[in-house]
């Protein structure tokens, strides 16, 4: 006999005669009640055991985290809570879990004490959720770009690039690192590594997405990233995925209307398509906040934020203008900000960001035209832009309760410019030939973003440590299972 997921048993329009259903225990009450969970749903299924016919030795197996596979009669339960439950006629031990032992009794454990056990937390009602919303917002990342007819491009995760120029990188090699081949000037001899040249992990496929844009027209890459920054923040980590669009004959205003029609896009699909975990996560907020002092609880609760972000455009602000602002702020003026902004040009700073998002606009910024020294070399630079004060296309796009979520540009299509900003920064232009032959063939305007996935999740599930919404995080001091 075939056995039948709990989601499909759940939602059954009528009785059954005879359902098998396999899961693992979430709880067992009064020696008769299992809440079966099988990973389908966050909703368990009451399994009704007849506990005067089954005997004693099966009776004390069933507990917390064993595996179970029951055979019985779907009927309407007349607990509340539920519309059926499963009369169980036979019940089968898959897989005994010995209560003492098993990490995950059914009560409150701290995120920490979770992250600790990354291999089981998934079987919590948390995770369950989280890792159930992950994968149906990445099916809409797919779906999204896929009906807009771009196409998905895997750059390459090794990569032969030193300057991809988004972050530090973590350096590939099959050289014994004990016993190093040197060269005749006495440094580390690459042309023995495996590759013949030095290797890094990619930070980023922009440079390589690029390339394809402009034989595709639109592309999007959608894989890990991996950063070795030592920033041990709740927004950092050093594996993650990265959605890259790239999109030929852009600029950055069709670049900032991709990014927000595609971000309301995939929440919006979540809200359709995840309502039960985004329900679940919901309560689960409300209950985080009660321990909160009433001035840092959240003024809108967890679908409130998302509705909120479908139903406003975000606020489209240029850089000088937000140094106008943050210049002029309460936190500025009484000097609560750690970095004080006092001139145009100054880096923001995550405090910043945060306070224009949360405090100032209230809602989603995209902000633009920054500084050209505080950008990366890619990005095209601005006509008409005041010496000493030049600016590039950039973009950010900043969320509550985030910060950044998007980072991109309008690429420097210019030949010319943008060598010359490259040797401005020391930038090898023979180890990058092939990405300055975009420029010197058939170039054209085109402009793209990066989204951090995960971001993107902590936002929709209400999380807020980046190491909650990825399966095994790595970190820095950090790379278990
Ligand atoms: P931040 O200032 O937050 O470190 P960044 O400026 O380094 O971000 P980009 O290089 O523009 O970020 O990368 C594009 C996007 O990738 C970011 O907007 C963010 O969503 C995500 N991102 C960047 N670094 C990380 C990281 N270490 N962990 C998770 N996501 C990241
Ligand atoms: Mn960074």
């Amino acid at each position: 006999m075939k056995h039948t997921k709990v989601r499909d048993l759940l939602n059954s329009t009528t009785t059954l005669q005879e359902v098998n259903a396999k899961g693992w225990v979430r709880t067992f009450r009064n020696n008769q009640f299992i809440a079966l969970n099988d990973g389908s749903t966050i909703n368990n299924i009451q399994c009704v055991v007849d506990f005067e016919n089954t005997p004693e030795e099966t009776l004390k197996r069933i507990t917390t985290g064993a595996s179970v596979s029951v055979i019985g009669t779907l009927v309407e339960s007349k607990g509340a809570g539920q519309k059926y439950e499963i009369q169980v006629n036979k019940l089968e031990i898959l897989g005994d879990s010995d209560a003492e032992k098993f990490p995950m009794q059914p009560k409150k454990h701290s995120l920490e004490f979770l992250r600790e056990n990354a291999h089981l937390r998934v079987r919590t009602n948390a995770f369950g959720a989280i890792m159930r919303v992950r994968s149906v917002l990445s099916y809409a990342v797919h779906k999204y770009f896929q009906d807009k007819g771009f196409v998905y491009v895997n750059t390459p995760i090794i990569t032969g690039a030193d300057a991809e120029g988004a972050g530090e990188m973590f350096q590939v090699t099959s050289l014994p690192l004990d016993n190093l081949p040197k060269n005749e000037e006495g440094n580390i001899d690459f042309k023995q590594d495996f590759f013949g040249k030095h290797t890094n992990l990619t930070v980023s496929g922009q440079l390589e997405g690029e390339t394809f844009a402009m034989a595709l027209g639109q592309i999007y890459t959608f894989g890990p990233t991996f950063r070795a920054e030592n920033s041990n923040t709740s927004r950092h980590l050093a594996e993650f995925w990265m959605i890259e669009p790239e999109v030929a004959f852009n600029d950055l205003d069709d670049n900032m209307d991709l990014a927000e029609d595609f971000i309301q896009y995939v929440i919006k699909y979540a809200l359709d398509n995840c309502k039960d975990d985004l329900a679940f996560l919901e309560g689960r907020l409300l209950e985080e906040e009660k321990s909160k002092p009433q001035a840092d609880r959240s003024e809108m609760s967890l679908l409130e934020k998302l509705n909120f972000v479908l139903e406003n455009n975000f606020k489209r602000v240029s850089y000088t203008e937000a140094i106008d602002i943050l210049r002029d702020s309460t936190p500025n003026k009484k000097k609560k900000f750690s970095y004080l902004i006092n001139e145009w040009g100054a880096d923001l700073q995550s405090e910043h960001e945060r306070y224009l998002v949360e405090k100032h606009f209230k809602c989603p910024v995209i902000l633009y035209d920054y500084p050209a020294n505080i950008k990366a070399f890619y990005m095209r630079l601005n006509d008409n832009t005041e010496p000493g004060r030049e600016t590039v296309r950039a973009m950010d796009i900043l969320f509550p309760g985030i910060g950044e979520i998007v980072g991109g540009s309008e690429r420097e299509e210019r030949y010319d410019v943008l060598v010359q900003k490259m040797e401005a920064l020391g930038i090898d232009k023979e180890e990058l030939y092939w990405y300055l032959d975009t420029r010197r063939f058939g170039s054209a305007t085109h402009a793209g973003f990066g989204l951090g996935f995960e971001r993107l999740v902590l936002f929709v599930t209400g999380m807020t440590n980046i190491r909650d919404v990825i399966p095994f995080p790595r970190t820095p001091g950090s790379a278990e299972f």
